[in-house]
């Protein structure tokens, strides 16, 4: 049998199985699929499936298993890696119909969620009782909480409340044979090793998750938000490394420049000082006891750095106004530019100001344009590379200079992504993380669980001889 008779087999079979209308293999609708946010890699795959509930998913995977077909997991395609591109065919299993809160309980403060679940919606609904699911990525109306497992996303307030792997307490997930395991549970994890905290970051590439037991922790009950402007980005990175330096550690700790200081204020019209190069946004929280006092030190070391002002409070309405100029940055970049990629690395902390520096250096050897708005307390940059797709060659320049900025990162002593994940687009910089050996024991790891190399293949983990070229990633791997 050819391999487009098997797939077309096996979509006959999907479809029996899920419903009709649980199955797009509509080449236009298809494409909608070939990337996630703002990635350059594409490959639309052979087909979409909606599972609706657990059994539904391990069914499908069964039927792919049989016919040896890829299968690519897929949230809400928010993703920043090019981690759900169909670079080896196969049918997607996206998990947006799989939207159920099964389960809250406030006394033991966890709740079980479907993996498809939008990180929001969990918190919207236990608005007033005080607790809530802590991991804020700037995409938390859309992403899913199994797709912030699956990437272990970051956010906002990191800093000081940890990534998505420290606020769940179990997975539910289904392994490449349609087997079903619940990894974990609601007291978390109780003995052996922490296989709920292997999946986290795995990217889709050892199961899918179905089902998420999350941890839900007390809101804060006082908070401060500061902004602080300046006119040079050097100082404000030197602010943020004595802040922390100081002993403080904020809940958040944001920095854009100049340029994204115009363009959010165009886009937005927050009031922000066109002139100025940086600021830094920022959020201590806890008790009420304390905050007036670290504001009062972060306003010293900000104007011993030459801020140009500083304005800090706990005025609800600002705090809302503020930390949502923070979240509409993104969107606000296509008004200067058709397209953009936003890389992620993290850095020492201490060593910011010069990464700053050089990132901009290596985007004007590459004649791009550049700007900055990252989670400067963690040390996670994220520079975003503005370009325009339809012009090929530019396009190659940004992932020249993507790969050069995320070596130079890695080479003092920083990681190759912070929180976005590796995907494809940064697969081939993990050469550059881990020795031959660390990268052999992870295929290793992931042959026990995935012998047939069925899910979300040709992702996260480099493969000798292997080379795909980011424009054309189909054309490169075995299909
Ligand atoms: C505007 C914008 C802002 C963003 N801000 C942040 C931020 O602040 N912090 C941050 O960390 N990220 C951020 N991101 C990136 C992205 O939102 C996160 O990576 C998010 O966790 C992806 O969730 P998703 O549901 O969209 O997953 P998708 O994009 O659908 O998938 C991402 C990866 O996870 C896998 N996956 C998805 N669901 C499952 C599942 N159920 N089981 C197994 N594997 C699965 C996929 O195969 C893929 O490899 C941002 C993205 C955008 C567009």
């Amino acid at each position: 049998m050819t391999a487009a008779n098997t797939t077309a087999l096996a979509i006959t079979e999907l479809r029996a199985a899920l419903g009709a209308d649980a199955l797009l293999t509509d080449v236009a609708q298809l494409n909608v699929y070939e990337c996630d946010g703002f990635t350059i890699p594409r490959a639309a795959p052979d087909a979409v499936a909606f599972p609706r509930d657990t059994p539904q998913v391990s069914q499908a995977v069964r039927i792919l298993l049989k016919h040896k077909i890829p299968m690519i997991p897929r949230g809400a395609g928010t993703g920043l890696a090019g981690g759900t591109a169909a670079v080896s065919g196969g049918v997607v299993i996206c998990t947006s119909r799989m939207k159920t809160i099964h389960a809250v309980d406030l006394r033991n403060r966890w709740a079980l969620v479907d993996a498809g679940v939008a990180n929001l919606a969990l918190s919207d609904k236990i608005k007033g009782s005080g607790l809530h699911f802590a991991p804020d990525p700037s995409s938390q109306r859309a992403s899913t909480i199994g797709g912030n497992a699956a990437t272990n996303a970051g956010g906002i307030h990191t800093l000081k409340h940890g990534v998505t792997v420290h606020h769940i307490l179990g997975l539910e997930v289904v392994l490449e044979d349609g087997s079903v395991h619940v990894l974990g549970g609601p007291m978390g994890h109780a003995a052996g090793p922490d296989f709920a905290g292997l999946f986290c970051g795995s990217e889709g590439t050892l199961g899918i998750v179905t089902r998420v037991w999350c941890r839900l922790v007390r809101r804060p009950a006082a908070f401060r938000t500061a902004l602080a402007v300046f006119d040079d980005s050097q100082d404000a990175c030197h602010t943020v490394g004595d802040i922390i330096a100081a002993g403080i550690v904020p809940a958040a700790l944001e920095m854009m420049d100049g340029t994204m200081i115009r363009v959010v204020e165009e886009a937005f019209g927050f009031g922000f000082p066109a002139a100025a190069q940086a600021l830094l946004l920022l959020e201590i929280d806890g008790i009420e006891a304390g905050l007036n006092e670290d504001l009062t030190e972060i306003q010293r070391i900000a104007k011993a750095h030459n801020a140009r002002s500083f304005e800090g409070g706990s005025d609800a309405r600002r705090r809302a106004e503020l930390w949502s100029a923070r979240k509409k940055a993104f969107g606000a970049i296509g008004r200067i530019s058709p397209n953009y990629c936003t890389q992620d690395a993290c850095v020492p902390r201490g060593r910011l100001p010069e990464v700053i520096a050089r990132i901009a250096e290596i985007c004007v050897s590459h004649k791009l344009r550049i700007t900055n708005v990252f989670h400067a307390g963690d040390g996670n940059v994220h520079p975003v590379l503005m370009y325009d797709e339809a012009d090929v060659a530019q396009t190659r320049s940004v992932l020249a200079a993507s790969g050069e900025i995320l070596r130079y990162c890695v080479g003092i002593g920083g990681t190759v992504s912070g929180e976005h994940g590796v995907g494809i687009e940064k697969m081939p910089y993990m050469r550059d993380m881990f020795s031959p050996d660390d990268l052999e024991a992870m295929h290793r790891i992931r042959r026990a669980l995935v012998p047939l190399d069925l899910l979300n293949p040709y992702k996260v983990l480099p493969r000798d001889g292997v080379e795909i070229d980011l424009l054309s990633p189909r054309r490169h791997v075995p299909q």
